[in-house]
């Protein structure tokens, strides 16, 4: 599999010191025939590898990984990336009801998940109404009916007696029965056939016509790996789709399928389904994926922890500066900078005995203010950073116009930065910590 190929590939680059363009080329190939192995599409396999290089390449060293870490983070990273990076909500019609239309082979798992998505959307404070469609054989509109109970929603369906009925008609109706009976969205089950059918390809594209969905789903099995590209393309071509469904990742889908579907199709993955039972379902989310793919959960883990106490131990080289009163607005900014990254400020706060006013503080510091701090720094000359002293009325106003700011964060900045060496100076002083705590400016 792909993770034990990676492992074992990574195995070799502990012990290394330094990653040479060597190792990494090496690297590179190993992947790439994991990749393949594993049912990606060669054309996304061939970006990949690019990627993954070039960062590996690139001036990315970092002080607190080794080696072989740095470049699971790039590859997992990369992976991330790959699949939609972040998490891609539903969209919702500005006026209900929203129509969710569900594409796909006969077979791919779209009446299973009709019942899942509903399921889903009522615990979402939906009130959902799926709708048979799939007309095509004798017992799928029943199959939608069971599902449909079994979620405890409304299934709309042509009534029986009537022949085959229309599915472009029902769809249409359907529409108007969602208004009437208030149910803001609306879930329509097409009918699939087992290879990819004109026909068919044109009766769903009557019914995206008829009811012009703000989601038209791509379901896809997992299990199909390498034909998942043809036929998200043939089915993008002939339908269009807004979003992907991954279906059946509880079988042994290598992880193939969903890589080269975002990435070929540039659609979004919305949602996994990942067993029969209604509540074998979640939302897509794009790092669970990657580490699943990578098999690495517990090395991401590592990897993780061992960032953190790299930035704690730079936090903890700051603050013993601050104690000496050489604390430049560089320091300054370093050190709120690894506050931040460390998330909750006891692990700072728990290096500094009687640092309860500082908390205060650097509580009330978020991430976007940070931003501006470091704007308003960059925009001091090396001397201004290192002895704030020297900055009087005219560099101030120069300082703000350069960094895009008032000449009142120019001040707030330099009032605090006195402030927190100051009572750092205290501190040291009272504790005798960071060497030497001479006089307060
Ligand atoms: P449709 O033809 O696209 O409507 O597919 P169905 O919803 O009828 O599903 C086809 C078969 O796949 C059924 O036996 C389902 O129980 C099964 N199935 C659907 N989704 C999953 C899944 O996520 N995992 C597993 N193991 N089976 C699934
Ligand atoms: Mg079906």
């Amino acid at each position: 599999t792909l993770s034990d190929r990676l492992t074992s590939v990574l195995q070799n680059l502990r012990g290394k010191g330094k990653l040479s363009d060597a190792d990494i080329d090496a690297t590179a190939r190993e992947i790439r025939i994991a990749l393949l192995e594993a049912d990606v599409a060669l054309p996304v396999v061939r970006e990949f590898i690019k990627h993954v290089k070039e960062r590996a390449k690139g001036a990315e060293v970092s002080e607190a990984l080794n080696p072989a870490q740095q470049v699971i983070k790039i590859v997992n990273e990369e992976l991330v990336g790959i699949l939609g990076g972040e998490t891609r909500r539903v969209n919702l019609a500005k006026n209900p009801p929203t129509v969710i239309m569900l594409a796909g082979l006969q077979g791919s798992g779209k009446t299973t998940l009709a019942g899942k998505l509903a399921t889903w959307l009522k615990s979402q404070g939906h009130a959902p109404m799926l709708v048979a469609c799939d007309l095509q054989r004798p017992n799928a509109v029943t199959q939608l009916q069971v599902v449909g109970e079994r979620a405890g929603v409304t299934t709309f369906a042509p009534e029986p007696g009537n022949g085959v009925g229309d599915p472009v008609d029902v769809a249409k109706r359907s529409i108007e029965e969602a208004r009437h009976a208030q149910h803001d969205v609306v879930v329509v089950d097409t009918a699939g056939r087992l290879g990819v059918d004109e026909e068919l390809m044109q009766q769903a594209a009557d019914i995206r016509d008829a009811v012009q969905p703000d989601e038209t789903l791509f379901v896809v099995d997992a299990m199909i790996g390498q034909d998942a590209v043809t036929t998200a393309e043939a089915f993008r071509d002939g339908v269009g789709f807004t979003g992907v469904v991954l279906t059946k990742l509880d079988g042994d889908a290598r992880g193939g399928a969903a890589l080269s579907v975002r990435q070929v199709t540039g659609e979004p993955i919305l949602f996994a389904s990942n067993g029969e039972k209604l509540e074998d379902f979640d939302v897509f989310h794009p790092d669970r994926m990657a580490s699943r793919i990578l098999g690495m959960g517990d090395m991401l883990t590592l990897i993780e922890q061992a960032e953190q106490a790299f930035d704690q131990e730079k936090a903890e080289q700051a603050a013993s500066k601050l104690g000496t009163g050489d604390m430049t607005l560089e320091d300054f900014l370093e050190q709120m900078q690894a506050v931040r990254k460390m998330g909750p400020i006891g692990n700072l706060l728990g290096m500094l005995p009687g640092a309860g006013q500082m908390k205060d503080q650097l509580s009330q510091v978020d991430d976007a203010q940070i931003d501006r701090l470091q704007a308003i720094i960059r925009g001091m000359t090396p001397a201004e950073r290192e002895n704030p002293k020297i900055i009087n009325a005219s560099r101030r106003q120069r300082i703000a116009t350069g960094s895009g700011v008032a000449v009142r964060e120019v001040n707030d900045l330099v009032n605090r930065f006195y402030e927190a060496r100051k009572m750092m100076q205290q501190m040291a002083g009272k504790f005798g910590f960071g060497g030497g705590g001479g006089s307060a400016t």
